[in-house]
Parts: C-alpha cells; structure tokens; sequence
C-alpha cells in the first residue's frame, strides 16, 4: 500500500490534522537550515578591514539579523573565519593554525584585497600575497576595506553556498579543506 493510499483513507478531520502539524522536508535542507542561520564567527582580525568588521556588529548594522553576531572567542566554537585584513608572512601560520582547530563544517571569508591578492602591500617582503594558498576561502569579498554592507552581502553568498550542499558530499568537503595540512608552509606559494 502505497502513501496515497493510507492519505486516501484519512477522514477530511484527520487530514486536517496531518497538514496543519506535520512538515515534510529532506535532511540536508534542515541540517543546512540550522548551519547557515547560526554562522558564528571567529573573533580574529589582522588589520584595518577588521574595523568594519567589528563595525558590522554593532545596532547600526546589526549582524545578529543574520544569526551571526555570537563571535567566539576560542575557534572550538566557530563556524566561520573572517580574514579582516593584512596576513604577514609572521602571523600566517598562527591563521593557519587557528583554522585547524575550527571544528567541521567550517568556511572563510577573505574579507579585503590585501588577503585576496596582497592589496596596496603587494609583493612586499613580509605580507602574504594570497591567503587562499593557506586556508581554502569560500568568499571573496574585496574593498580596501570592504563596508559592513558588503560583509553582509558576503554572508548572504555563503549561506546561499551552505544551502546547495549535501551531506553526500560531506565528506569530501572535508578532504578538500584539510588539503594544506601536512604542507609546511613553506612550501606554499605565499612567497615566505
Ligand atoms: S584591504 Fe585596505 S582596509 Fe583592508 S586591511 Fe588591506 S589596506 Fe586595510
């Protein structure tokens, strides 16, 4: 007996019952559901586009629309790593590190041009040109600095990747962000 069937079967009373309590979805829209209304991030910032990340949490701009403005003081507990600003060659392994240690899933931001392509400080010999070279970065927002409106609008790109994922392919989403692990960084492409 198929589902059409046993609906068939209900009185209009207990069909009322069944539509008005009973939702009916698949497993990966409620587990990305609760992944992108609760984005916490991490409570880091390298340098001035940091200032208009700490901006973007304020009654101004309220983040906390977006479920996002519990930023974590430790990365146990964040899903998100925001690269506000400058990454020295000095600071890049700590990132690096501090990315390791955020749980899955977990995504970046590469929030301004000096951590997407070194921005004024390219070529320099102690900024890193590309941050992508040392933690996977899921959206690119550039700006020299980038406003706390477009910060948002880089949370919304993110929460609309997290919303075509599938727990299928969970497991190589893992694999793919741990693709630096065992590299030393030195021998990355980050120009140390
Ligand atoms: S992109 Fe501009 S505002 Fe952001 S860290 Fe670099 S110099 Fe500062």
């Amino acid at each position: 007996m198929g589902f059409k069937d046993l609906w068939n079967k209900l009185s209009s009373s207990e069909k009322g019952q069944i539509e008005k309590n009973v939702l009916i979805s698949t497993v990966d829209e409620v587990y990305n559901w609760a992944k992108r209304n609760s984005i916490w991030p991490l409570s880091f910032a390298t340098a001035c586009c940091g200032i208009e990340m700490i901006s973007s949490t304020g009654p101004k701009y309220d983040m906390a629309r977006f479920g996002s403005e519990v930023f974590r003081a430790t990365p146990r507990q964040a899903d998100l790593m925001i690269l506000a600003g400058t990454v020295t060659k000095k600071m890049a392994p700590i990132v690096a590190l501090l990315y390791e240690q955020m749980p899955e899933p977990k995504y970046v931001i590469s929030m301004g041009n000096c951590t997407i392509t070194g921005g004024i400080f390219r070529g320099s010999p102690t900024v890193v040109d590309y941050m992508d070279q040392v933690v996977p970065v899921d959206v690119y927002l550039p700006g020299c600095p980038p406003t706390p409106e477009a910060l948002f609008h880089s949370i919304l790109k993110l929460r609309e990747k997290i919303s075509k994922e599938t727990i299928l392919t969970r497991q190589q989403r893992v694999e793919s962000h741990v693709f630096q692990r065992n590299k030393p960084l030195v021998e990355l492409d980050v120009r140390l």
